[in-house]
């Protein structure tokens, strides 16, 4: 169905006036008003009214997200204005800038205002949510998941919830890893519901996942149960894998992030392994030490990147086991090396996994039949990962 595109634009540009009118004074100086707003998903402007009894000559604004680091950081923007008894000032952060925030997002402000006598405010900081206020979202919360939907009845929401809590006792069980803190989810009813949610939207892109808000965004219309669970169960356990091993140090392989939310989905699609196999025979997967770095972009080599990764995560638990994965989480979550995360809890390299996975694939003689199936294909920019399906036939 499409949208008629002057309904579009009337959602697109509503704008909602929040945060507080206040007055706040020192000496002459006082603040008259001071608010947000929010303009999903791209903008959030704010505006200032002060007044003096001399001229206004510095005005700066503070605001903070509640994105997960290691040390409160605050931003700082100096306003450009010209010095006057009484001003009216105005920015807008652009959200292309920082690459986007995710729905549900918090953003809390403040601003400083001084005079030609030195007289200074601060503001009270206030708080705004970033939400997307085109749909009525309706939530339901379990343990540390709360799921956002608007489209469909409470059982479909609460089914994808039950595949949530099933991804996370099934990670806890295999990995040992599990949430430290709350996640958002949202569904969008569609593919193209959830586009009109991102700062760069793409054809393919089906899903996205706000590691550092822990907040995943996915587009699952009711008719799309199936393909919904595997895209929740993928990218709740990058979530999980991204609060466990986070430091300020340094980050994980790509193979081992994709391998567990991969391997977090259950049985693999059909057809993956089996083409996992025929890449094997034909020389065509790439090194443990290649597959470190972010992935081809290239369809059918992202696909070969992505069942080698779930591969030896596979390998790794099976033949080592859940406590040997937990402990190699948590060596990276100290911020090591790959290679000295991968010696100091298996004893080998990546050179060294690199062997003994491919011992272990073409040790069992594996045929399998190709076939048709959909794939679950990823391409990580940044600290997001964004989720695609493409549906294809043969590779
Ligand atoms: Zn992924």
């Amino acid at each position: 169905m499409i949208k008629k595109s002057g309904l579009l634009a009337l959602v697109i540009c509503l704008l909602v006036l929040l945060g507080p009118v206040l007055v706040q004074a020192q000496g002459g100086l006082t603040v008259n008003q001071s608010s947000a707003q929010v303009d999903f998903p791209l903008y959030l402007h704010f505006s200032l009214a002060a007044e003096s009894d001399v001229n206004i000559t510095d005005i700066r604004l503070h605001y903070t997200t509640d994105r997960f680091s290691f040390a409160e950081v605050i931003s700082e923007v100096y306003i450009e204005f010209t010095p006057a008894t009484s001003v009216e000032v105005s920015w807008t952060f652009d959200l292309r800038r920082i690459g986007g925030i995710p729905p549900g997002a918090n953003i809390e402000y403040w601003w400083t205002v001084t005079d030609a006598n030195a007289a200074q405010v601060e503001t009270n900081p206030a708080l705004i949510q970033f939400d997307d206020l085109r749909y009525s979202w309706q939530s339901l919360t379990e343990g540390m998941v709360t799921l956002y939907w608007y489209q469909g009845k409470e059982s479909f929401a609460r089914e994808l919830m039950a595949t949530a809590q099933q991804t996370l006792v099934r990670l806890a069980e295999d990995t040992g890893a599990y949430l430290e803190k709350p996640v958002n989810l949202y569904i969008y009813d569609s593919a193209r519901d959830l586009r009109g949610a991102m700062i760069f939207p793409q054809e393919w892109t089906g899903g996205v996942a706000f590691t550092r808000f822990g907040t995943i965004a996915i587009g699952i219309s009711t008719g799309e149960l199936d393909w919904g669970k595997r895209a929740i169960a993928h990218e709740l356990a990058h979530l999980v894998v991204h609060q466990v091993t986070l430091n300020p140090y340094g980050d994980i392989p790509v193979w081992l992030d994709e391998g567990l939310a991969m391997y977090a989905e259950g049985e693999p699609e059909p057809g993956l392994l089996s083409s996992l196999s025929k890449a094997i025979a034909e020389d065509r997967v790439t090194s443990v030490r290649s597959l470190s770095s972010p992935f081809s972009a290239h369809a059918q080599e992202a696909t070969i990147a992505y069942a080698q990764s779930y591969s030896l995560v596979e390998f790794l638990i099976t033949r080592y086991g859940q406590v040997k994965m937990l402990e190699l989480l948590d060596t990276f979550g100290q911020g090591s090396d790959y290679d000295d995360a991968l010696k100091k809890v298996y004893g080998f390299d990546m050179d060294g996994l690199n062997q003994r996975w491919r011992d272990y694939m073409t040790a069992p003689a594996e045929t399998g039949e190709i076939m048709g199936v959909d794939i679950l294909d990823h391409i990580i920019v940044g600290e997001k990962s964004f989720l695609s399906l493409k549906r294809e036939g043969l590779f």
